[in-house]
């Protein structure tokens, strides 16, 4: 049976126990959507992976009726705001890179949320009293981090340049989802209950996803009619009723008034973002950064993402040695040293280039990598944090000069979602999407069924003139979403991306070291234990990884802590997805097994 039949099979079973509206108690599963989740699939004629069996299904959908990879990409997209809607949706934005295989070109679209033009500097800093707000609770649940979405744009974008349907049609198979509903697993249940004090705090967001007060019940069935109607409108109009209209209104009033509950003790600061702004929105056009790594051309996002030159300069640093050849806490200590210093670079000198002239040439210049490279003690972890390179003078010559200031905050979350899809004429889209914080800034436009982002809690939270990643009207905040295409020889040979807030580099840039150096296949590349250094004293390490490596790393001068963060009960560290490009047409496409509670791989044609 195909992985599409089994969940096809395991949804009518369940939904045969719906009534008309709302959620519908079923048979307790401990999860329900397990049997349809499988994490490798390999085959031929198209390929996706996702966390979520409804999202693949959708792209497995169109591709078979004849759609590419940038229509499959929208629908899976789509799908995932139906069925990941703390982690993406119309609310909120992010990156896709594309390989059109007609031209043999990458192309990029940054959908990256965007400052309100009357956002003041000191817009982090609560009026009231002078003093800062605190990241939790004041930034994370506010209208005040509300950026202008741009995955609407980025959707139509992304039509426009790449795909064969219609915004309508592309919206088609997630209108059906949110209609008939899906099956509640133990992720949904959970990350609604880590949000539920959020939740309560809005009645739009309350009355959507706590009926009852409480979070849906494992095996229910979650409809959402609200979202339904509002995809039908953008199938009818286009992204223009979005950014304009009705709509438009509806979210800034949600963001400059929240529907903020009487019972509520959260602060809830309000936002500026206003019509205006949505109507300027625009999804932008990029070119990738690229950087060669042993013979391999490696793609990714430019600028306002720090993706693609973070994980490219630690290619590069790591380009200058063989770590095949190496012990494998030797491989791991120069991974780590790699990216702390990648990181350092990110710190100083990445932010949106509309406003910070960004040295993206130099950040992914084998030269620069090759002197950066310098600094890596093979025996020893160097004090966190490392200073910045310097992007003016260098040489790849030993030693090298330091120039930045050291920078250890890092005040990103770690909900988003990733999806990968190749088609059969060889297309590639791969695309990272997310409303920043699981369950975004909590704020449900009422009646419109979608959260609204907390994007702009990405700026650094304390303005400084020479920060180039400071608050600015009308500016977007970096991001570490790092979507990546390799091609070898011109031709594909593995996409992929993750969610984890800054974790995201680290675990692109580890999932490819352990495919491209370790030994790993792509299913063992993204089920091994990642540990995330981002220049900072301790590298965060999932438990097992600390398990596997921590005595191992320990003389270097590593010190390891275990992720998870105050949000999530989950000490994961991502959650990638990703497709490989074989030899003869066939595609392996790779979720996770385990995080997330699994993710789901579908191929058009599965090998026999
Ligand atoms: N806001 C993050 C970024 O753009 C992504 C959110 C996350 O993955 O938690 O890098």
């Amino acid at each position: 049976m195909s992985p599409h039949t089994r969940r096809t099979s395991a949804l009518v079973a369940t939904l045969a126990l719906c009534l008309a509206g709302g959620i519908v108690a079923a048979p307790a599963v401990a999860d329900p959507r397990a049997e349809d989740k499988t994490a490798t699939a390999t085959g031929r004629g198209g390929a996706v992976s996702t966390v979520d069996p409804e999202a693949s299904a959708a792209a497995i959908e169109v591709l078979r009726k004849g759609g590419n990879a940038a229509d499959a990409a929208v629908a899976a997209a789509a799908t995932l705001g139906v069925t990941e809607p703390y982690s993406a949706g119309v609310g909120g934005g992010g990156y896709l890179v594309y390989y059109d295989a007609a031209s043999g070109e990458v192309g990029t679209i940054d959908g990256r949320e965007t400052a309100p033009a009357e956002m003041p500097h000191n817009a982090f800093i609560d009026p009231d009293t002078g003093q800062p707000y605190r990241f939790t609770p004041e930034l994370v649940t506010s209208g005040v981090s509300v950026g202008v979405p741009g995955t609407p744009a980025t959707w139509e974008r992304a039509l426009e340049r790449w795909g064969t349907l219609s915004l309508g049609e592309a919206l088609r198979p997630a209108i059906k989802v949110a209609t008939r509903g899906f099956v509640v697993d133990e992720t949904f249940r959970q990350q609604t209950l880590d949000n539920k004090v959020r939740f309560e705090a809005f009645t739009s967001t309350s009355d959507l996803f706590l009926p009852g007060g409480d979070a849906p019940e494992v095996g229910t069935v979650f409809r959402n009619h609200d979202l339904a109607a509002t995809y039908r409108l953008l199938a009818r109009r286009g992204t223009e009723a979005f950014y304009s209209g009705a709509l438009a209104e509806d979210i800034a009033a949600a963001v400059q008034a929240p529907p903020i509950s009487d019972d509520t003790a959260l602060p809830v600061p309000v936002g500026h973002l206003t019509t205006d702004d949505l109507a300027a929105y625009r999804a932008l056009d990029q070119a990738p950064t690229r950087v060669e790594y042993r013979g391999l051309d490696v793609y990714g996002m430019a600028p306002s993402s720090s993706g693609g030159t973070t994980v490219g300069e630690a290619l590069n640093i790591l380009g200058t040695v063989d770590l095949s050849e190496m012990s494998t806490p030797d491989a791991l200590h120069h991974y780590l040293e790699a990216s702390a210093l990648a990181f350092a670079d990110r710190g100083a000198y990445v932010g949106d280039p509309a406003f910070v002239d960004v040295p993206t040439a130099a950040l992914t210049d084998p030269a620069f990598g090759a002197e950066r490279a310098c600094e890596i003690d093979p025996l020893h972890a160097a004090a966190k944090p490392v200073p910045a390179g310097d992007v003016l003078s260098y040489d790849g010559v030993c030693p090298a000069d330091a120039a930045g200031q050291a920078d250890e905050t890092d005040t990103e979350n770690i909900s988003t979602t990733n999806l990968t899809v190749a088609d059969k004429w060889g297309n590639v889209a791969e695309y990272t999407l997310t409303i920043e914080q699981t369950g975004g800034s909590g704020i449900t436009v009422p009646g419109r069924g979608f959260l609204l982002n907390n994007e702009l809690t990405d700026f650094s939270t304390v303005y400084n003139a020479s920060d180039p990643n400071r608050i600015e009207p009308g500016k977007r905040p970096r991001s570490s979403m790092s979507p990546t295409i390799v091609l070898k020889d011109g031709d594909p040979f593995l996409a992929l991306g993750s969610p984890g807030g800054s974790t995201i580099i680290t675990t692109v840039l580890q999932t490819i070291v352990n495919r491209v150096d370790l030994g790993m296949t792509l299913p063992e590349a993204i089920a091994a234990p990642r540990a995330s250094q981002r220049n900072t004293a301790a590298v965060t390490a999932e438990p097992d990884f600390i398990a596997a490596h921590g005595e191992e790393l320990r003389p270097y001068g590593h010190s390891l802590t275990p992720s998870g963060d105050a949000f999530t009960s989950a000490a994961e560290i991502g959650a990638a997805t990703a497709i490989e490009f074989g030899p003869g047409g066939v595609l392996t496409a790779a979720a996770e097994p385990a995080r997330r509670g699994g993710g789901s791989a579908m191929v058009v044609k599965p090998s026999r």
